[in-house]
């Protein structure tokens, strides 16, 4: 997927989270492990509320700092 702001390949990934590690992305088919989050590297800051646990597929521009989340998959 193309980058809306800078044109780029955006780089697919997986957005994942609980209320007590917070929100985090990771390239890749998997969720950020407990050792991706301690490492800081994926952790998504613009995350404020409290939520369950959950897992979605995000595309993700590094150089821009922004996410494109398909929000209606059915499978
Ligand atoms: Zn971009």
């Amino acid at each position: 997927m193309e980058c809306p702001y800078c044109k780029k390949e955006m780089k697919k990934g997986i957005l994942s989270g609980d209320s007590r590690q917070g929100i985090a992305w990771k390239e890749g088919d998997k969720r950020a492990s407990i050792l991706d989050r301690m490492g800081g590297a994926h952790r998504l800051t613009a995350a404020k509320s409290n939520l369950s646990t959950f897992k979605i597929v995000a595309h993700f521009c590094p150089d821009c700092k922004k996410m494109i989340i398909d929000t209606d998959i059915q499978e």
